[in-house]
Order: structure tokens, then C-alpha cells, then sequence
């Protein structure tokens, strides 16, 4: 049993509170990890907001990164001492998973929103009170943290773990949709809809694949300027903008080849739709809207509707490419990210709602 401070949600829509939890030790399988940093990323806020199937008491995050402290027999490439960052986890053996497709892996909800073990046990408790801690497979808004072998990138010695905590989800989630996804070739035209991490993170990529028009959109003009020092060529304010769909058509000269919307509102899907040119694809990376798009409209010009979860990553593949491109300085991630210390969670959860800072992350005592 190990002894852990954690972020614990216990009610729907409430502030996290800070608690000392048991966390079990190690599985054969599992790795222990002492977190440096983790991210902050919309998805937990939706879970603390009770989206999904989340129960509560539970321990959210799911950017983690850290070092290893122990590791679980059956665990082969990592041992202590190892720094790693964390992605979400998947079974490695479903049908989905074999073909490489892990983002759309068959456990994919108990594994994540469920944040038990497959075998629905809990990897902590406060006393007799059962805590799930596997979201994600890592529920690393704590210091320390269970994840397995599969969800568990080893990087170098020197990367920073306190920055690159931010790109193990939204940041994959967007260069995924753009250069593994989309129809984002060179020459051609890209709208992003949501200038969030996920947005910016599709503008950083769709410039690596030498797309030729890149629009921003959204209605928050500090994130344009984000978006246009990051390599969009045009941005749109819905705010100034009667007829979006016209306004797409006229910058891209007859429409947009693909759109990604990271927003999830059916309003804006369904300009994105009118906005598409003929054979144009509408990649969809923000859940939870109201529906939109009359799938009709799809017919007259072989548009097609796309969802896309984790930017189509298979295992840490995307998030290799990623760490490779911000190497070659064409992925600037670091001028999104704002560090909190782990103890203001909740004012780093407002700040990323309210749209003060894009990507916060929180760092641990020691990390
Ligand atoms: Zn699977
Ligand atoms: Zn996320």
C-alpha cells in the first residue's frame, strides 16, 4: 500500500479537494509512478461535471508524468528510476486493439471514464471508502499514480516532464487529426473550429503537412493572435462574423478541403458542413454538442462526417511523433502551456474554463 495526496471530485460539478489516499501496490502488470506533472484538459473538467459514466469518489487526470518508483513482476521494458509520461490506456488484445486502432479500443470506456480495473476493482481507497483511480489508466491528479506498461512512454533523461505533461492528450489529439485524419495535404485548406489546445495543436500540425490556408476560428480574439503567431494564415471572430460558412468559402475560394471542429456545437458543425468544399471532410474532436448536421446535406458533394478520438494515436505512437516534431522546432507547444502548483487545481480548472490560459499544468512538490 502506498500512501498518496490526491485531487479527490466527490460530487458533481464541485471543486476538487485535496485528501490522503491508499493507493494498492502494484499488479503484476501495473507500474507505480511518482508524478511531476500532469495537465489540465477539458475532458476532466467534464468528468468532475459528471459527463459519462463517471462515479464519484473519483481521482481525474490523465496528462500524467513522473518517475517510475516500482514496477509490477510481469513489467519487462521499465524499471525504477525510469521518467515517463502517460496516455490513456487500452486492453492491447480486442480486435481494435490488434489492428493498431487502440484509440477506439473495445474496454475504452471502463478503462477511461470508468476508472476502475478491467476486472471493476478500484485502485484506492480513503479507509473502508472505495476511490476509483484508474481513469484514464492513471488518475494522476495525485503524487503518485498506477499506470501499466502499455500506457507508459520512457522518454530521456533531459525532457522536461513539467512541460511536455501537456501534450499527452489534447496536443496528440489535434497533430493526430490533422496529420494522420484529415484530408490536410500540401496546398490544401484547413478551418479549425476552437482556438483550445486541441485547435492550436491542429494549426502547429496542419503547417507541418504545408497546408496552404489555415483558418482559426472562435470568438475569443487573444486566441486568434494565438492561432496566427502559431501558423494560421487567416482568423475568424464569430463574434464580427454574420455567415460563417460564407465567410470559409470566400477565404478558401470555393470551400475548405477539411474542418475539424474541437467545439461540439451542432451549430457550428453544421456551418462547417455548408463551409465544406465538394469531397470535403468535417473531422469531429469535440463531444458532447446538440445535433446539427442533417446527414442529407452529406450527399451533394461527397462530404463526409468524421469522428476522431485521441487523434486516431495508436498506443504512444502519436505522442512519439509529436516529442519528434517539437524537436525538429516545428510543434512550439511551450508557448501554451501555464504551470500551477498541484495545490491550486481548482484555480487552474477556472482558468482553463474561463480561457485565461490554454493549457495549464499542474506541478508536484519535488517534481
Ligand atoms: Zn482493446
Ligand atoms: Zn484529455
Amino acid at each position: 500500500m502506498v500512501k498518496a495526496v490526491a485531487a479527490v471530485a466527490r460530487e458533481r460539478g464541485a471543486p476538487l479537494f485535496l485528501e490522503e489516499i491508499e493507493l494498492d501496490d502494484p499488479r503484476d502488470d501495473e507500474v507505480l509512478v511518482r508524478v511531476a506533472a500532469c495537465g489540465v484538459c477539458h475532458t476532466d473538467i467534464k468528468a468532475r461535471d459528471g459527463y459519462g459514466s463517471v462515479v464519484f469518489p473519483i481521482v481525474l487526470g490523465h496528462e500524467g508524468a513522473g518517475t517510475i518508483v516500482e514496477v509490477g513482476s510481469a513489467v519487462r521494458d521499465l524499471t525504477p528510476g525510469d521518467r515517463v509520461l502517460l496516455v490513456s490506456d487500452y486492453c492491447g488484445r480486442c480486435s481494435r486493439c490488434r489492428a493498431g486502432r487502440t484509440a477506439y479500443c473495445e474496454e475504452g470506456p471502463r478503462r477511461t471514464f470508468g476508472a476502475v480495473r478491467p476486472d471493476g476493482s478500484t485502485r484506492a481507497r480513503i479507509g473502508r471508502e472505495a476511490i476509483r483511480a484508474s481513469f484514464f489508466g492513471q488518475s494522476a491528479f495525485a503524487t503518485h499514480a498506477l499506470a501499466s506498461e502499455r500506457n507508459a512512454l520512457k522518454v530521456s533523461e533531459e525532457l522536461p516532464l513539467q512541460l511536455f505533461a501537456a501534450t499527452t492528450c489534447g496536443m496528440v489529439t489535434g497533430a493526430g487529426a490533422v496529420l494522420q485524419v484529415l484530408p490536410v495535404d500540401p496546398g490544401r485548406s484547413l478551418a479549425v473550429l476552437g482556438t483550445g489546445t486541441v485547435g492550436l495543436a491542429a494549426v502547429m500540425a496542419a503547417r507541418v503537412a504545408g497546408a496552404s490556408i489555415i483558418v482559426a476560428v472562435d470568438q475569443r480574439p487573444s486566441r486568434l493572435e494565438h492561432a496566427r503567431e502559431l501558423g494560421a494564415s487567416h482568423v475568424v471572430d464569430t463574434s464580427t462574423t454574420p455567415d460563417l460558412p460564407h465567410t470559409l468559402r470566400e477565404i478558401t475560394e470555393g470551400g475548405c478541403d477539411a474542418i475539424l471542429d474541437t467545439t461540439g456545437s451542432g451549430e457550428l458543425q453544421l456551418a462547417a458542413v455548408q463551409a465544406l468544399a465538394v469531397l470535403g471532410q468535417l473531422g469531429i474532436a469535440g463531444g458532447g454538442g446538440e445535433p446539427g448536421v442533417p446527414l442529407g446535406s452529406l450527399m451533394v458533394g461527397g462530404k463526409s462526417v468524421r469522428g476522431i478520438i485521441q487523434g486516431d494515436s495508436s498506443g504512444t505512437l502519436g505522442l512519439q511523433r509529436l516529442l519528434q516534431l517539437h524537436q525538429a522546432g516545428r510543434f512550439p507547444f511551450e508557448r501554451l502551456v501555464r504551470p500551477y502548483p498541484f495545490e491550486r487545481v481548482n484555480d487552474a480548472i477556472e482558468d482553463s474554463l474561463s480561457g485565461d490560459t490554454v493549457k495549464p499544468v499542474l506541478i508536484f512538490p519535488g517534481g
